[in-house]
């Protein structure tokens, strides 16, 4: 028989998958003897039964019952007993975390009965009511339904009586108060009454735990995330502790390390008298945590051995919280903690220098996405005129926005879908916020401390967050913030948010380029002592890549510039010069000449032109990239698609005649050409090998041209290493006609300059049919390139410009797709082609080189991915190789990431 409650003394935190992360830290926690209050946690299995029945699985109410019923014989009392009654909290745990997410219960178990029981006492008779309200207003909003702005609203009617009175604490009367009206509210709202029986409670809590899996804010954050969708969560039920019982009593949140550098120490926040959920929320300013070492030096003292314990078991930074109930120090969670990407890079560094952890779980600890982060840029506030600063509060979440000020998440969304840049502004946020904050550049709050949800929030996303701004006061009706000067920001007023500093300054600050990529700029040589920590730690965790990739990583460039900055950044070569680039601008008339050519001679003539000037654009690029691989794509774009527009044309021409003048013969021309060109499906159309192979003299142009920018470099005393790539192939016959006139280029520029030319020739695979016929393909190219943007289009049936604005959008809401497969490879389909290419063109050439130049070349998961086929190359943007780079290092170390990291 399944089991489906574990108490927390039998699982482990290697139980994730079953237990939660949360469940699974407990667990852990409970088994090293540190002070957990007893509980058990019901598994992801039973939430994966409700979900797909609708009804929780069999026996699970006697299991729960059972585990309760021993929870309570430890305990020494029963849930919603009348003297001093056990009280539960319920929480919710999924395998990954999802921050606010789920709500919690807390202070299951009390009623009308119970609340008298437990504040039987006059000292906790406050105390009691104010449980009781939290009970009913989380059960109220988490389980029954209610809007919990109605809840707020009627605490905020009685605080306003209370400012009116001057005396804002609510009291005894109060809370009472706030009970009978908060039951009032739900009878109201759901014509149901407050269950008084604890059992119910707990039940309906669970099941609304496991509802709350398909919840709106749930599923945005997975989507976000690329969280399965089938996980489902596990619920936690605890003993309740409390903080809020006076000063000898209090909540904290604490890091085994500075979650924003890395560096060790002490590090986290303290509220006395009050409950972990005020501490969260930023309700209440903080004091640091090395407070506590006066107010309790017991439970601070033990606190720093609990925390020593735990980073060593986990051999990770640590983030927890804990509570102290009159003077007894409870450990509520611990999970390995959220960190910026600075932090990551520096926990990873440090603790593989002190030998804790391997190269590769080293490697595991940083990723792509960290390092692209580090490499955005910052402020650069030495420029000139940098605004003045408007508010100062509490680094969140490091980085450098600019951005429009806005009050809600609506208006956020809303902007930044017209394409503004803007800044989420807030007393605090919640999780309501979440589509406003993925929208937003930069989050700022008024109130909070680093473990406010809007930071932890921000930091997970890697947007910029400056939060606790305390001089600012934010009005949500007027839509404005006033500073601490005075100044009012009206909502649209541009700001700059610096979230390393935590300093905010009015309009855009121009922004400088990171330390990190001026590393990279620099070559990537080891950095000088006096550099930053991070660049040491960069250049640290990009060795240890470097030395354990096979995947090699060139770069797409089509500009001697982008090359030697491709090269300084670690590319080995380049993957994928597009050659059409070189075919615009003032090149356009030369281009429009070969369209319009009406003989063969005329068109020879008009190439001829335009091949001194691609010949020098492939002397500079091939001279930054000297003694590594250039592939040179062959022109791949229909020829229509140099010609001006038809539309502007047609007017030109229009408006001539309508003047009674004679419009220009070459408009004429041009307009005649463009309807004679004109394709329903440029995607499909005349383009690739089949330019080539229709229009006589342009493969021989641009083979030539590279060739005589070979036979230069070599002159000059180069190493210059030339590789042809023929686009659009789709069939072996194709490719033999093509390679027949480039071998023939080749031999003539060979014997005219007597310089032998050994230029690889090769092939895009990026039609479905091209990669079910590899392997007879292979047998005329030298290597293979994968054009993942195309052959993902062609195997899909769709254009990505019009599926991205069209349909992907409601792909993703309705679960098609977790990510776009523009954005990382789709291995199920297109990942299929490729293994077939791989396997096929390998079979039949097996010194066959394969690489990969769509965009996914530079997507972590994608490279992953490539790795594990058994490609011999990536090629993404310059910017884009130090990313490609750590991937292919972390996936040579991690065989597993293979299968999970799409
Ligand atoms: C591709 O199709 O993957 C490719 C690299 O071509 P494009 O130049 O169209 O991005
Ligand atoms: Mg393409």
């Amino acid at each position: 028989m399944t089991t489906y409650v574990y108490d927390f003394i039998e699982g482990s935190r290697e139980m994730a998958g079953l237990l939660g992360g949360k469940g699974a830290d407990l667990a852990e926690m409970a088994r090293m003897g540190l002070p957990v209050p007893p509980g058990f946690t019901v598994t992801t299995e039973a939430c994966r039964v409700f979900l797909a029945t609708g009804a929780p699985p069999e026996g699970l109410d006697d299991e729960i019952a059972r585990h309760l019923a021993a929870l309570e014989r430890a305990a020494g009392r029963r849930l919603g007993q009348v003297d001093d009654p056990l009280l539960l909290s319920v929480r919710s745990g999924a395998r990954y975390t999802m921050p606010g997410m789920m709500d919690t219960v807390l202070d299951i178990g009390l009623n009308d009965l119970a609340v008298l029981g437990l504040g039987k006492t006059p000292e906790r008779e406050r105390f009691a009511w104010d449980s009781y309200r939290r009970l009913v207003q989380m059960f109220g909003s988490t389980v029954m339904g209610v809007d919990s702005a109605l809840f707020e609203a009627l605490i905020g009617d009685l605080e306003r009586e209370h400012e009116a009175a001057d005396d804002s604490r609510l009291d005894t009367v109060d809370m009472i108060r706030l009970v009978e009206s908060f039951k009032d509210l739900i009878a109201e709202r759901t014509g149901e009454e407050f269950p008084q029986d604890p059992a119910e409670q707990l039940r309906r809590t669970v099941l609304a735990v496991f509802s709350s899996w398909n919840g709106e804010r749930a599923r945005t954050h997975r989507r976000r995330e690329h969280i399965p969708e089938d996980l489902g969560t596990a619920v936690c039920i605890q003993s309740m502790v409390f903080g809020n019982l006076g000063p000898d009593s209090g909540s904290g949140v604490a890091f085994t390390r500075d979650p924003a550098t890395g560096r060790p120490g002490v590090y986290g926040e303290y509220l006395s008298n009050a409950q972990g959920e005020d501490v969260v929320a930023g309700i209440r300013n903080t004091v640091p945590l090395q407070r506590l070492a006066d107010l309790d030096p017991g439970s601070y003292k033990e606190l720093g051995a609990h925390m020593a314990r735990l980073e060593g078991r986990y051999q990770d930074m640590c983030d927890i919280e804990f509570t102290i109930e009159r003077g007894k120090l409870w450990m509520l969670r611990t999970r390995v903690g959220k960190r910026t990407a600075e932090a990551a890079f520096g926990i990873a560094a440090q603790l593989a220098d002190e030998g804790l952890i391997s190269p590769s779980q080293a490697l595991d600890r940083v990723d792509g996405d960290a390092l692209a982060h580090l490499m955005s840029p910052r402020f650069d506030t030495s420029a000139p005129d940098v605004g003045e600063v408007v508010a100062r509060g509490v680094p969140a979440s490091p980085g450098a926005a600019v951005g429009a000020v806005v009050f809600d998440s609506a208006e956020a969304v809303r902007r930044a879908g017209a394409g503004e840049q803007v800044v989420l502004v807030g007393q605090e946020t919640t999780p309501d916020d979440l589509p406003g904050m993925i929208a937003a550049q930069a989050v700022l709050t008024a109130r909070g401390g680093k473990t406010s949800h809007a930071a932890v929030v921000a930091r997970r996303m890697g947007k910029v967050c400056v939060c606790g701004a305390g001089g600012i006061t934010v009005d949500l009706a007027r839509r404005c913030l006033t500073t601490a000067d005075g100044v009012t920001l009206t909502e649209g007023t541009v700001v700059s948010v610096d979230g390393t500093q935590g300093v905010v300054r009015l309009g855009a600050v121009p922004l400088a380029e990171s330390e990190v990529t001026q590393y990279f700029e620099a070559g990537g040589r080891a950095p000088e002592d006096e550099a930053r920590q991070i660049v040491h730690d960069v250049h640290r965790l990009m060795a240890l890549a470097d030395s354990a990739r096979r995947l090699e990583v060139r770069a797409d460039a089509d500009t001697p510039e982008d090359a030697a900055r491709a090269r300084r950044f670690g590319a080995r070569g380049i993957g994928l010069c597009r050659t059409e680039h070189m075919f615009l601008g003032e090149r356009r008339p030369l281009v429009e000449a070969v369209i319009l050519a009406g003989t063969d001679a005329g068109r020879t003539r008009a190439l001829a032109a335009l091949m001194p000037l691609q010949r020098e654009d492939f002397t500079g690029i091939l001279e930054a990239m000297d003694g590594l691989p250039v592939t040179v794509r062959l022109l791949d774009p229909p020829l229509h698609e140099f010609l001006p527009d038809r539309t502007e044309l047609a007017v030109r021409i229009a408006r001539e005649e309508a003047a009674d003048r004679t419009p220009a013969a070459r408009d004429r021309e041009l307009l005649a050409a463009v309807e004679r060109m004109h394709e329903s499906n440029p995607l499909l159309g005349l383009r690739g090998a089949r330019l080539g192979l229709v229009v006589p003299g342009l493969v021989a142009m641009q083979v030539r041209a590279l060739a005589e920018a070979v036979v230069a470099r070599k002159r000059a005393g180069g190493d210059p290493r030339a590789e042809i790539m023929v686009p659009l192939v789709n069939d072996a016959r194709e490719l033999r006609l093509v390679r027949d006139e480039v071998d023939a280029v080749l031999a003539d520029v060979s014997e005219e300059s007597g310089i032998a030319l050994d230029c690889p020739v090769g092939t895009v695979i990026e039609l479905p049919r091209a990669a079910l016929t590899a392997g007879r393909i292979a047998r005329d190219a030298h290597f293979f390139c994968l054009g993942t943007n195309l052959l993902t289009q062609t195997t899909w049936g769709c254009s990505r410009d019009d599926a991205e604005a069209a349909f992907f959008p409601t792909y993703q809401d309705r679960g098609v797709f977790e990510r776009s497969p523009f954005e990382t490879i789709d291995r199920e389909g297109v990942g299929r082609l490729v293994e077939i290419a791989v396997a096929e063109g390998r079979a039949s050439r097996p010194d066959l080189t394969i690489g990969v130049c769509g965009e996914h070349g530079g997507d972590p998961a994608s490279v992953h991915f490539f790795h594990a086929a058994g490609l011999d190359y990536v090629s993404c943007s310059p910017f884009r190789v130090p990313v490609a780079r750590l991937e292919a290092g972390r996936a040579a170390l991690s065989p597993s990431s293979a299968d999970s990291s799409a």
